[in-house]
């Protein structure tokens, strides 16, 4: 299956473009500009050329199985990280994220848009929940999302999830039972069912490298869109930066084969993720001041439970259930909100007394933080490389962890608790969030509520890099409906 969604992408062989004058030039070919193209496709159907220009190769399902990574290209060598600053992770390659994501998609709740107004921190979206929600579904049923249509009470919903919730893991059943309407099954984009797309989750938990390929990626769920004859697709093409005339981007620049080639076009998409899309703008020269600032994501902090008689691990995906006790409420105005997610796996080991091995249970807590301007994406002297310095997270966000973990016990009462064990905070979360982020005011934002940026006209911005905030959701299911909705208000 995903070896014949890759035969039919046109490979990195197209000679030099500066005859072709195109209507649309896409920089990244990852979650935003793939959702952002699917829906431009059918607003726009007279649009006859479209670029796509990604910087790293087509590395097939079965390429990445064989060598146990999404990528042929290392993090390590894309970006600069001063000593003590924290890690990021992303993919290059096509499909950026879709390739190495767990496929966790849960909803942002309507008071994340609405941070500043409830509780006076932080910023409020220049939308809210309710324009978003038909993209949520829009989004959802592409990636064939499985979820529990009980969420409803939190999470107000126009259309059931495409696919039933999975199976909840023994001590998720507990947990639902005795917090309704706050414990759920995890929404993920890993199917329940099997479908004409691909196989049925079987809870193997590897979710990165996928052995039954049951995770929504590009080349399963959405390849019709860069097989389209409309697009072109190069890859190992990598943008160096934009031209401009007057107040409109005229061009790409970009090498490939060891040359410079340049694109020119009507409209210009940039989705190279949170790191590499300011970096381009500030290599460009049409940075704002603010582009590049309030890099961020969620803080996470992990703890191992051991239980006494109740047997874990029975549920049918990687990721069981999701608690939101200690989400919503007035502690947001001092500390952040938080989510608990217990996992169906063990990355720490079963356990060695007899007949007791699967009672014990991982808890993975995520806080939402408030973006920091002294977090930030700059130019280096080494041409390509940005800098990515990031100090640390708010206290606001790490006092929303503390506060988590000081509510466990009483959380966890329902269950038989044998004891709680010790944190282990995480290094990274695995998102790349904020750098040019949408807003309604240009002196503080670099795109407006379509996502268009607020002094190039024609340039649209697509991915993580747009978020105000940073709530606790995984941010690829709204990264996905924004792009849906950017693509759809273009017209
Ligand atoms: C291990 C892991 C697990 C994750 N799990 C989840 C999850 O469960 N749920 C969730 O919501 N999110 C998850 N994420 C995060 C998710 O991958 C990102 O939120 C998402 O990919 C962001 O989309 P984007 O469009 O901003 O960037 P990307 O999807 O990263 O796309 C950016 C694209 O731009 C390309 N590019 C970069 N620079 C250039 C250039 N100069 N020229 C041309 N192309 C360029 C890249 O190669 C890439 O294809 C996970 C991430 C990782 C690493
Ligand atoms: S839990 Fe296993 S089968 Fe399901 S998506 Fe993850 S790796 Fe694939």
């Amino acid at each position: 299956m995903a070896s014949q969604g890759c035969s039919g992408f046109v490979r990195g062989t197209m000679k030099a473009t500066k005859d072709i004058y195109y209507d649309v030039v896409i920089t990244g070919s990852g979650f935003g500009s793939l959702f952002f193209l699917h829906k431009y496709l059918r607003q726009f159907p007279t649009a006859k050329r479209i670029l796509v220009l990604e910087r790293g190769r087509l590395n097939s399902h079965g390429w990445q199985l064989s060598k146990g990574k999404n990528s042929d290209i290392d993090v390590a060598d894309t970006i600069a990280i001063p000593e003590g600053h924290k890690p990021w992770k992303f993919t290059i390659g096509l499909g950026g994220g879709t390739n190495c994501w767990w496929g966790m998609t849960p909803r942002m709740h309507p008071s994340d848009f609405e941070l500043y107004s409830r509780y006076s921190v932080g910023t409020d979206w220049p939308i809210s929940y309710a324009d978003l929600e038909p993209y949520y579904v829009e989004a959802e049923d592409i990636m064939s999302v499985s979820g529990d249509v009980g969420m409803e009470v939190m999470f107000p919903r126009s259309a059931p999830y495409p696919q039933p919730p999975h199976r909840l893991a023994a001590p998720d059943r507990v947990l639902k039972q005795a917090y309704p309407g706050r414990h759920f099954a995890v929404p993920v984009a890993r199917r329940r069912i099997a479908t004409s797309q691909g196989r049925a989750c079987c809870a193997h938990g590897n979710c990165n490298l996928c052995p039954v390929d049951a995770k929504f990626n590009l080349f399963n769920g959405m390849s019709e869109v860069y097989q389209d004859p409309r697009v072109s697709v190069m890859q190992e093409a990598e943008v160096t930066g934009f031209e401009t005339a007057d107040l409109n981007i005229s061009a790409v620049t970009y090498r490939q084969g060891g040359q410079m080639h340049r694109a020119r076009g009507e409209l210009f998409v940039l989705g190279a993720n949170a790191i590499f899309t300011p970096y381009l703008l500030q290599k460009s020269g049409i940075a704002s001041e603010f582009t590049g600032k309030g890099l961020n994501e969620q803080v996470g902090a992990e703890v191992e439970v051991l239980l006494d008689g109740l047997d874990n691990f029975d549920g049918s995906t990687a990721t069981s259930g999701i608690n939101y006790s200690l989400f919503e409420g007035e502690h947001r105005r001092d500390v952040a909100a938080t989510t608990v997610v217990f996992r169906n796996r063990w990355p720490n080991g079963l356990r060695h007394e007899y007949g007791r091995w699967r009672q014990l249970l991982s808890i993975w807590i995520t806080a939402e933080d408030l973006p920091q301007a002294g977090n930030y994406v700059s130019t280096s002297d080494r041409d390509g490389i940005p800098l990515v310095f990031h100090t640390g997270a708010s206290d606001y966000a790490s006092n929303g962890i503390k506060r988590a973990l000081s509510a466990l016990p009483e959380l966890l009462r329902p269950l038989p608790v044998e004891s709680i064990g010790k944190v282990n905070w995480r290094k990274t979360e695995s998102h790349i969030q904020g750098t040019t982020p949408m807003g309604n005011d240009p002196a503080s934002s670099e795109v407006d509520h379509r996502l268009i940026h607020h002094k190039y006209r024609n340039l649209v911005i697509v991915g993580s890099s747009v978020f105000p905030g940073c709530p606790t959701a995984n941010p690829s299911l709204t990264v996905a409906a924004l792009a849906l909705r950017a693509g759809d208000l273009l017209v």
